[in-house]
């Protein structure tokens, strides 16, 4: 079984493929932006990801190709398949977490839950919205959007005046929700599926900060309903190789569908040190239609903790001793970014018998790379 898998998108998911791959005996090469990326040590070639002819010329010689990201152009994408190169995930179901609209159109053909929603094209469309919604909306540009950039929560169409010109725009409820959730399944092109735990997510500023594995209070009616939604949907979409499932949580219980990642993602983080197969190590399997391994986690609790920004100083290495001095059962992962403000340059993951000291444990590992650094 030799194969050779090529990776879209040079960043830190991609990096994080490495490790999994080398554990599998699978050749692992990455089409980087450019040279310093995140994943530098497997990189082969450098150029843009939606740059068709880096990328026909880069997979040509790779028996599967994925990626680290949902930004490759579908003409390059279909270019791909045509060229005979096994895609997985597949164009038609990249194109769904793509395109905001589309994911809302194929949720709603899917009869899946989801907040109300509009397409609107006109200010007038979100006049009418908005007034529909009860004053206050969130306005989403359809595609390119991550970490909360290209999302806002408007009361009026004037708040999105610089985004109408590139309309169609989605609109959306504001949802009330309790809590962020994260359903996780794997796909393998021949169908089998394995569920992770779900998961409760925890955002600041638009970007994930926090992740506990699994999400407390979440057995029996919860955790069966998200694994319904995302069985559904990665069968119905086809999916292959990781499927992450965003979720919000109503006060009465209901889960609504917020977007879909088809790659590993920031919520499963956990699971390479908290269960018995890794995300990354699972999107390997389900791309390559291997066999997928066991989810189960190791521990009753594992807690994520991303490590935003980093130092002002800019010296990450100075900080490291003194937290795996500290926290010598917390796990360390490190992104090979400089830090900047809010720039994600790695994570802490923190698994104990007791949620508190999973939480603990992993803030205080976290907090020794933000500043002033904390000194426990
Ligand atoms: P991105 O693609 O940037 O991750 P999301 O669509 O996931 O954008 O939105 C980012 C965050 O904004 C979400 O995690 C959630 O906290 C908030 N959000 C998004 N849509 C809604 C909504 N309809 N109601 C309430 N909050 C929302």
């Amino acid at each position: 079984m030799h194969m050779r898998v090529g990776v879209i998108g040079g960043g830190q998911l991609a990096r994080m493929l490495v490790p999994a791959a080398i554990e599998l005996g699978v050749e692992i090469e990455v089409l980087g932006e450019a040279p310093g990326a995140a994943a530098a040590i497997a990189v082969t070639s450098i150029g843009a990801a939606d740059d068709a002819q880096a990328v026909l010329a880069f997979a040509r010689d790779k028996d599967v190709v994925t990626f680290d990201h949902e930004h490759v152009p579908q003409a390059a994408l279909q270019q791909l398949v045509a060229s005979g190169v096994a895609v997985r995930p597949g164009p038609q179901a990249l194109a769904v977490a793509q395109d905001k609209l589309l994911l809302r159109e194929r949720m709603a053909a899917l009869r899946l839950p989801q907040p109300v929603w509009a397409r609107v094209d006109s200010a007038d469309d979100l006049t009418a919205f908005i007034a529909a919604v009860g004053g206050r909306a969130v306005v989403k540009t359809p595609r390119g959007g991550y970490d909360g950039h290209g999302v806002r929560v408007v009361t009026a169409a004037a708040d999105v005046a610089d985004w109408l010109g590139a309309a169609p725009l989605l609109a959306e409820e504001l949802v009330p929700f309790r809590r962020e959730l994260a359903q996780q399944v794997a796909r393998r092109p021949s169908g089998g599926t394995a569920l992770n735990p779900l998961v409760e997510t925890v955002q600041r500023d638009g970007v994930c900060a926090e992740v506990i594995a699994p999400a407390p209070r979440s057995a029996g009616r919860v955790a069966d309903a998200a694994a319904d939604i995302a069985v559904t949907i990665a069968a119905a979409l086809e999916v292959t190789g990781m499927l992450a499932v965003e979720l919000f949580e109503t006060d009465d219980e209901r889960l609504l569908i917020n977007e879909l990642a088809m790659r590993p993602h920031n919520s499963g983080h956990w699971s390479m040190d908290g269960a018995v197969t890794g995300q990354f190590e699972q999107h390997l399997r389900a791309v390559l239609d291997l066999p997928l391994g066991s989810t189960a986690p190791r521990d009753d609790w594992s807690v994520m903790v991303n490590l935003l920004g980093g130092p002002a100083d800019g010296d990450l290495d100075a900080r490291v001793p003194g937290m795996l001095a500290q926290h010598p059962t917390v796990k360390l992962h490190r992104y090979g970014k400089q830090p900047r403000p809010g720039r994600k340059i790695g994570h802490v993951t923190a698994s104990a018998t007791e949620l508190d000291e999973a939480v603990f444990q992993a803030r205080a590992a976290a907090a020794f790379f933000s500043d002033p650094p904390v000194q426990s």
